[in-house]
Formats: structure tokens, sequence, C-alpha cells
């Protein structure tokens, strides 16, 4: 059987990218009195109403492999984590606090410095190092020049990938530069962005030409550590769950717990120190919005 995707949802209608095709579908009925509403990135079976019009039904949806909400679309299964090595500068613990959304999400995770034509004024070696060893792949792109691209641009085949990253790093550059001729103006994620505080804006996907699918919108961007559980964020450091031994208590939080091989492996720096603060710094910041609700 084939499927379609839903690239864009506009009051009520749906545009389904099948058979190469856009459609422009309805739900079934049957949708609203089961409390589901079709998502941006929902896989869909269709029945074509009209040909020549392209107009269709949607007849099913397939179970969702992710769910994210903000930006809400279903099935992306990569997040690009942009930061830039200067102009502005990395801020580490934002990349480790997107790491853990994007793990807490499901998703595929690639880490890209990019302005690499600029001088780098911090410890850029060290950082690719730690991010690299616990198993991320990281790379250093240029979009004004090219290095870099055809490398980011075979992680996006494939894929359903959203970018995240701060403002100005060139998460739009990169894109115009994987995709030429891809119709986002530099700078138009993040005025979408702004425009979305004031109309409701629904993100859209869009096909790049060498066939992977990105989110228009940038994710986790609200950096919202609301919905990540205390006893949780340690699943969501990677390297903490691949210690070969085990700590002493399986509910071990790694905080001053006799037997814990997390803080160990800190000691012998089989564990990033910089990767342990952040947990601490991350897990007190959860606690403390606990504390205020
Ligand atoms: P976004 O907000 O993350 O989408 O960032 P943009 O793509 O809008 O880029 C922000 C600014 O950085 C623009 O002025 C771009 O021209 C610039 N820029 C993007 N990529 C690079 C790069 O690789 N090197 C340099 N030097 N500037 C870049
Ligand atoms: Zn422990």
């Amino acid at each position: 059987m084939d499927y379609g995707i839903i690239f864009k949802g506009i009051g009520g209608f749906y545009y389904v990218k099948f058979n190469d095709s856009i459609y422009e579908c309805k739900a079934r009925g049957k949708f609203k009195n089961q409390k589901i509403t079709p998502l941006v990135g929902d896989y869909v079976r269709i029945s074509i109403q009209d040909e020549d019009k392209k107009l269709g039904m949607i007849e099913e949806i397939l179970e969702r492999k992710t769910e994210l909400l903000r930006p809400t679309v279903a099935n992306v299964n990569q997040a690009i984590i942009v930061f830039s090595i200067k102009n502005p500068l990395p801020n580490i613990i934002l990349l480790d606090k997107m790491l853990v959304l994007a793990e807490q999400s499901g998703l595929d995770i690639v880490i890209c410095f990019n302005k690499a034509d600029l001088d780098v004024d911090f410890d850029y070696e060290k950082y690719e190092a730690i991010y690299h060893r616990i198993g991320y792949p990281v790379l250093k792109t240029c979009a004004l020049e090219g290095e870099g691209i055809d490398a980011l641009s075979v992680y996006l085949q494939d894929k359903i990938t959203v970018f995240s990253g701060p403002s100005g790093v060139g998460k739009s550059s990169l894109l115009n530069a994987v995709h030429e001729g891809f119709t986002l103006q530099t700078g138009e994620i993040s005025e979408k962005i702004k425009r979305g505080k004031h109309t409701t804006r629904h993100s859209e996907l869009m096909e790049l030409k060498n066939g992977g699918i990105v989110v228009d919108t940038p994710g986790f961007t609200s950096l919202s550590m609301h919905e990540v559980a205390p006893e949780d964020l340690k699943e969501y450091f990677i390297e903490f769950r691949m210690q070969g031994e085990s700590c002493r208590f399986d509910n071990c939080m790694h905080l001053n717990e006799p037997g814990c091989a997390v803080k160990e492996a800190v000691e012998r720096h089989d564990i990033s120190k910089d990767r342990y603060e952040a947990y601490l710094y991350i897990l007190n910041e959860i606690n403390e919005l606990k504390r205020r609700q």
C-alpha cells in the first residue's frame, strides 16, 4: 500500500505529498470522533477524489514514530543542532539542553558548528572531541564557502529533520547551501518565529533536492525543561547509560550515592567533567522549576 505524507495544514485542509504530487485533502469525520487531529509529518493513506484537481481524502493515519510539540510535527527523526564558532559564540550549556530535549524526543542527532571561515576563539577541538567521543556526529561547516556542506547533505537524506540552535548561527544559510535555490530567505526562519507570536503559524515540511525533508521552523527553541522529569534527565546524557559497570543503586541519580559508576567514570576521565557538570546544572534547574510550581 502506498502512503503519502502531510507537508502542510491550513484551516482543515491538509496538503499531502503522494506519488510526486501534492493533493489537497480533508480528513474523514471519524478522526474528529476519535479526537485525532492529523499533523504535519503524518504518514497517511488517501483516497483520490479528483485526480485533475488533485483533491483527496485522508482515510488512515499511520502510527506516529515521534511527536514534537514545538513545533507540532509528527515523525521527525533527526535533529541537527547548529551553533556557530563565532558571532555568536557557542553557549555549551544551551547545546547540552538541546541534546537533552532531542534525546527525550527520540531523535537521531547531528551537531554542527557553522561559520568555519571565521577565526575560532574558543576551544573548538575540546568540544568536538567531547561530543564525538560519546557518539554524536560533529560537523564543521561554512554555509558561505561550502566546507562540510556535502557531509551535512548526506545526513539530511532519507530523514525528516528539524534544525535547532540559536538565531543567527546560520540555520537558513545552511539549508540554502544544501539546496541551492531553496526558497527560504536568510533570516526567514527567525522572522517566522517572531510573527508566530502574534498569529498562529503552523510549521510546514519542505523537501530538499536530495530527497531529505526538513521542518521549516527551528525546534527546541523554548528550551523548556518543564517536561523533563528530574529522574529521567540522566537517561538523556547518553554516555551515562553506556557505562560497563553499573551503579550500586538502580535508581542512582549520580550525585552523592556510594558506588556510583558515573562519578567513578568522571574521576577516570572516561566521562567528561564538563558534561557531568552540565548534568548537575540542568538537574538543579529542573528541581528549581518544580519547587516554584
Ligand atoms: P539563522 O537565524 O540561524 O537562520 O541564521 P542565518 O542563516 O539567517 O544567518 C545569520 C547570519 O550569519 C547571516 O548574516 C549569514 O549571512 C551569516 N552566516 C551564515 N552562515 C555563515 C558562515 O558559514 N560564515 C559566515 N561568516 N557567516 C555566515
Ligand atoms: Zn550513579
